[in-house]
């Protein structure tokens, strides 16, 4: 995989649509970097009695059209390069979703697999301790890799120990029974789902004889694969980090889901033929879902994707050298600001029902999803075309920042 830094890719992108998109200056100057960064390093009193220091980080990127939201990563390679990236990423997500919140990420540096139940609650709850985030109107922090009900569980306990008052409004992606929302596991698999039946209708392929490859199979992957197979579409490929599965008839999903369950991969799956992950991205199929990890497509693979549509369930899966090359070849792509935006726009509805004290049903966050993300890829799609550039990627950003600049302007900032 290509070392290239992913904030970089995301520069690039935010000053190629300041270009097209005749940006204030000064805003573009304003979002070379982010307004602060929390550096902080955390001290856990293993079970075995020695103590481990985790380095962790918060990004606050912009808050120009609201409160600080989003995202806490924990991996063992975790870098602030990363989580500046996702911040920036977010910033624009929620301005492209319609969403009036600014961008934040922040992150763990730890081996979860290495950690106990109890070690990992310590450290979840001691990175709130450290961050001691002011509230819904402030700072919000939500889930990302490495960070489930279960982590946001223990954040929303730690915080409201501290304040002493309910407010589930503080923290995102919290189980329904503690104020979370109805659909919010697989909110980004079924906006992936959603906008790749729009964008396969756009670009003329017909889902009924597609064939669609996903790489990642975790709750981006896996849900939008299942919601394909559910309308019958051939999914032919899926892999996760060991490796992926491919058989041109399509994969049994759920079947697959069972398989992944009981093996801990996809591998070995039977029927299917054991592929590598970079085999996935290049195999002929139509339309492409990389919804595992950054920089997977990039200069040294790009002019091998066979693919006529990619749609970026994974953050930053596309370099700047590899967007290039698959414009030049007239591939398709719907971007991570975009695609995987579900969610965040479902993670705003789970805020929205925390400070109303009014939850809703199902049928209402899949229904206020599919009017937001079906919104969020139209205008994107429409501003590139009005730009003149056939990158649904530019669009969006454009999209994105008219609204900071806007809001940058109102506020005196420029
Ligand atoms: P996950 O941890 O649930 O699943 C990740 C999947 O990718 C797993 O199948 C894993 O085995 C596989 N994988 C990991 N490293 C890989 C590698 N190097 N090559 C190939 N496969 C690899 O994570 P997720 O929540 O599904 O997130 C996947 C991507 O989607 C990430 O880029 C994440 O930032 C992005 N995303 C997630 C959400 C969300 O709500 N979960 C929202 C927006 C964006």
């Amino acid at each position: 995989m290509s070392e290239q830094s992913v904030f970089q890719v995301a520069l690039n992108t935010l000053n190629e649509a300041g270009r097209l998109g005749n940006i204030d200056p000064g805003v573009m100057t304003i979002l070379q970097a982010p307004k602060r960064i929390f550096h902080f390093r955390i001290p856990i009193k293993l079970d075995n009695g020695t103590v481990q220091v985790f380095q962790a980080y918060r990004v606050h990127y912009s808050d120009a059209v609201g409160p600080f939201r989003n995202g806490t990563r924990i991996r063992p390679k975790l870098s602030l390069d990363e989580v500046q990236a996702l911040g920036i990423f977010m910033t624009i997500k929620h301005c492209v979703g319609g969403i009036p919140a600014g961008g934040a990420k922040g992150g763990i540096r730890a081996d979860l697999s290495t950690l106990s139940i109890g070690e990992q609650e310590r450290l979840v709850r001691a990175f709130i301790r450290n961050l001691h985030p002011k509230g819904p109107w402030a700072d919000v922090p939500g889930a990302d890799i490495g960070t489930g009900e279960q982590a946001m569980a223990w954040m929303l306990d730690e915080y409201e120990q501290i304040t002493g008052e309910h407010c589930p409004a503080a923290i995102n992606d919290k189980p329904p029974v503690l104020g979370g929302t109805l659909g919010g596991e697989e909110a980004t698999g079924r906006g992936v789902f959603i906008v790749l039946q729009a964008a396969a209708k756009d670009f003329g392929i017909d889902l009924a004889g597609a064939e669609i490859a996903v790489q990642g199979f975790g709750q981006v992957g896996s849900v939008a694969a299942s919601l394909l197979h559910g309308i019958g579409c051939r999914v032919v490929a899926v892999s996760d980090v060991n490796g992926g599965v491919y058989n041109k008839s399509g994969l049994d999903i759920p079947a697959l889901k069972l398989h992944l369950a009981a093996t801990g991969t996809v591998l070995d799956f039977p029927g299917a033929k054991n592929i590598t992950n970079e085999e996935l991205l290049t195999t002929p199929v139509d339309i492409l879902v990389p919804a595992a990890v950054q920089n997977v497509i990039n200069a040294d693979n790009a002019a091998e994707i066979k693919a006529r549509l990619i749609v970026e369930g994974a953050n930053g899966p596309v370099t700047t050298e590899a967007d290039a090359i698959l414009m030049a070849k007239g591939i398709k792509l719907v971007p991570d600001v975009v695609a995987n935006s579900g969610g965040a726009i479902v993670c705003h509805f789970e805020r929205t029902q925390g400070l109303s004290d009014e939850y809703w049903d199902l049928e209402r966050v899949n229904a206020s999803l599919n009017k937001r993300i079906m919104a969020a890829y139209t205008n994107s799609r429409d501003r590139a075309a009005a730009v003149g550039t056939a990158s649904i990627r530019i669009g969006a950003w454009i999209e994105a920042l008219k609204k900071i600049e806007l809001a940058m302007k109102l506020r005196g900032w420029v």
